[in-house]
């Protein structure tokens, strides 16, 4: 079996791309890419620089501009010109604003180049929402997660109360709710399958489960 060499993963907030596409890039001894993180740091950068969202010529310079670090133990720690960010990117201001910053063209084109970067050497997992359809079209394996909003809803939720934030499930499912219509509705690159991706349905099945739907997928 030849296996591929760079497996793009993508869906919605919360489908499970990361803690799957990490697991499975373990497994393989492949690179972990969240991309996510890429533009929560760029929106975190608009905070600290007082770049408003809606400021479009800004945000592109400072997402062109910005040298972005992901460590190279599977992409947890992101530095933003050097500096430690990995903590600032799950603050409610990125929340907030980072989808609205990542519907920006100029912002999209910078980042795209910079995930493409990332992938030329292959051995790579790459996690986001364009994934398939954009940043890497010829991706031996593209898989879409799905799954409902209240269960992903749960999931965070979950994953939130477990690290201490007070936080309801209703807030959790609108701010969810808001971000997938951002990111589906927007006219750069939305939120959509590959047309030749796998669609898998999390909804019942555990990470384990994912992760062996996944590397029987490779087999075929
Ligand atoms: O995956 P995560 O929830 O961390 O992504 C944060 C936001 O970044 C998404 O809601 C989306 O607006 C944007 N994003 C994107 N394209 C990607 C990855 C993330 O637009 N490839």
């Amino acid at each position: 079996m030849t296996r591929p060499v760079v497996i793009a993963i993508d869906g919605p907030v919360a489908a499970g791309k990361t803690v799957v596409g990490k697991k499975l890039s373990q497994k393989l001894g492949y690179k972990f890419v969240d991309t996510g993180t890429m533009y929560r740091a760029v929106a975190w950068m608009a905070v600290v620089r007082g770049v408003s969202p809606e400021d479009e010529e800004g945000l592109a310079c400072l997402a062109g501009e910005v040298s972005l670090e992901l460590s190279a133990e599977n992409g947890e720690r992101v530095l933003a010109n050097g500096e430690e960010v990995t903590a600032a990117l799950r603050r409610p201001e990125v929340e907030e604003r980072v989808s609205l910053v990542a519907r920006l063209r100029g912002v999209r084109v910078a980042m795209v180049q910079k995930q493409r970067d990332l992938a030329a050497a292959g051995r790579i997992v790459m996690a986001g929402r364009d994934i398939g359809t954009v940043v890497l079209p010829d991706a031996a394996l593209k898989v879409f997660l799905v799954a409902s909003q209240e269960e992903r809803a749960r999931r965070r939720h979950a994953e939130l109360v477990a690290v201490g934030k007070a936080v309801t499930y209703e807030d959790v499912l609108g701010s969810l709710k808001l971000r997938d219509r951002i990111d589906s509705e927007r006219a750069e690159s939305p939120l959509r399958p590959a047309a030749d991706a796998h669609l898998l349905d999390t909804d019942k099945l555990t990470v384990c489960q994912v992760l062996q739907s996944i590397l029987e997928l490779m087999e075929d």
